[in-house]
């Protein structure tokens, strides 16, 4: 029997505000343990949350750039359940009143594209994170409070791929909307997985697993496929699938059981008493909506359209704003969008790479790039050279045009200058010149090789090549 792969999706984003979702207390990552605590995160009796304004304009900004419907009133709940990093004993979430719903991303998997539909995103805390060493088990309750946004999907994908693309697509537009910092290593964002199989045609859902807070593109598509790998092993001899919790052992590349799945009402939700519901004006959500810029995908669609880049250019180009507005700014300064993506793509992300730096702030402006590139364009310098003193560019604040005229890497490309240097390598080389005549014409790069090396590699190449040609038809 085949089986299909039935899979939805559990996103936590942790939104980037400067404060936690109902206190004052700072969210920078990496701080010593329990300095960003006060009385309402540590969940001290009396203690009483205050929503932060700013968490939920991000959080209504996601569901606008998701096409969700963003609801006008919402509510927080309390989800009860006893761990030693959530001192309250429930987190503050929301349940029957998220703040948005019935979105859709898009993502794409071999060249096609198909949309997912989102469920819902609700606004919830982050707990906190017991650290387990020799000695015992410490609790550190920096990151208890801390905003997330959890978004969820209809079970859409149906394979490993297809949520890595969409894992992708999500992770650009809340970058691009600048609500969470994409940071998967520091677990800004994190997903759980549910997946079953059906038997093939089926229009009934199997009994679901759900592979618990995984924290890198690698290790969801790793735990995935093996898990389709184990369920269809288990249901192709006649077993069943038990519904439970499953965790990603990334050192026995393999799943194992975690704890059996609890149910919504094992959580008893209620609304939270110290939180009066959430209201959300239509005027308010208008003005986010103008906030928010064009998307990943159309911008990728425009650079398509408007510059003719092939699609894996305008797929790197737009994965960041940064790089894509860069890309935008130079060729604002110079129509030879082609010419600027490959430099980009190539010398330019490679050099910001080994600084370990970002676009944002590359030490080489629009203006400066653009103007090594003009110097290849009217064959004052060839490509080569313009990679070989980029880095130089890079490092300093000369001008292309000054580095070049100081290191003498002005082009040979007087036709003149050319034509002597050819007709002596001419002279020199009467065997190789007979050879070209008498048919192979494969010799021509011996021919050019020398000029080229009498002219100290300064020469033109192709200009070299041309007029050889013509000098040896003649
Ligand atoms: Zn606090």
């Amino acid at each position: 029997m085949t089986f299909e792969t039935v899979i939805g999706l559990e996103v936590h984003a942790q939104l980037r505000t400067q404060s936690k979702m109902f206190c004052g207390c700072a969210t920078e990552f990496g701080l010593p343990a329990n300095t960003q605590t006060c009385p309402v995160c540590l969940g001290l009796p009396g203690a009483l949350p205050v929503v932060n304004k700013r968490a939920v304009e991000m959080a209504v900004r996601t569901g606008l750039a998701l096409h969700c419907t963003v609801g006008t009133t919402n509510q927080f709940a309390r989800k009860n359940y006893f761990y030693p990093d959530l001192p309250k004993g429930y987190q503050i979430s929301q349940y029957d009143r998220p703040i948005c719903e019935h979105g859709w991303l898009e993502l794409q998997v071999n060249g096609t594209s198909k949309k997912v539909r989102i469920r819902r995103a609700h606004l919830e805390e982050d707990a906190g994170k017991n650290i387990h060493a020799d000695a015992g088990s410490l609790v550190d309750l920096n990151r208890a409070g801390t905003p997330l946004i959890e978004i969820v999907t209809e079970p859409d994908m149906r394979s490993a791929d297809e949520v890595v693309s969409y894992l992708k697509s999500l992770r650009d537009v809340l970058m691009y909307i600048d609500v969470c910092d994409g940071n998967m290593e520091q677990g800004s964002l994190r997903c759980e997985p549910n997946l079953s199989l059906r038997p093939a045609g089926s229009d009934e859902l199997g009994t679901k697993v759900e592979l618990k807070n995984i924290n890198s593109f690698k290790f969801v598509k790793d735990a995935i496929e093996y898990e389709i790998k184990r369920q269809t092993k288990v249901l192709g001899e006649g077993g069943t699938i038990v519904q439970e919790t499953r965790l990603w052992d990334i050192d026995r590349g393999q799943t194992a059981v975690m704890r059996s799945k609890e149910e919504a009402h094992d959580y008893r939700y209620f609304p939270d008493p110290d939180l009066v519901p959430l209201v959300i004006s239509e005027e308010w959500i208008e003005e986010l909506r103008a906030t928010i810029q064009e998307l990943p995908k159309d911008r990728h669609r425009r650079f398509l359209r408007d510059y003719g880049l092939p699609d894996y250019d305008a797929g790197v180009l737009t994965s960041s704003r940064a790089l894509a507005d860069y890309f935008e700014a130079c060729v604002t300064l110079f129509a030879e969008p082609k010419l600027i993506s490959n430099f980009l793509m190539s010398e330019f992300l490679r050099e910001l790479h080994q600084a370990g730096t970002t676009v944002e702030s590359s030490p080489v402006s629009p203006e400066r790039l653009v103007g090594l590139l003009q110097l290849v364009r009217d064959d004052t310098i060839s490509l080569k050279v313009a990679k070989e003193i980029f880095p130089e560019l890079y490092a300093g604040d000369k001008s292309a045009a000054q580095l070049v005229e100081e290191k003498g890497l002005r082009q040979l490309s007087d036709e003149g200058e050319l034509l002597s240097l050819i007709d002596e390598v001419i002279e020199q080389h009467p065997a190789q010149v007979a050879q070209y005549r008498g048919g192979k014409e494969t010799v021509i790069g011996f021919l050019v090789g020398q000029a080229m090396k009498r002219s100290g590699g300064k020469a033109n190449p192709q200009k070299v090549n041309a007029l050889f040609k013509t000098r040896l038809s003649s």
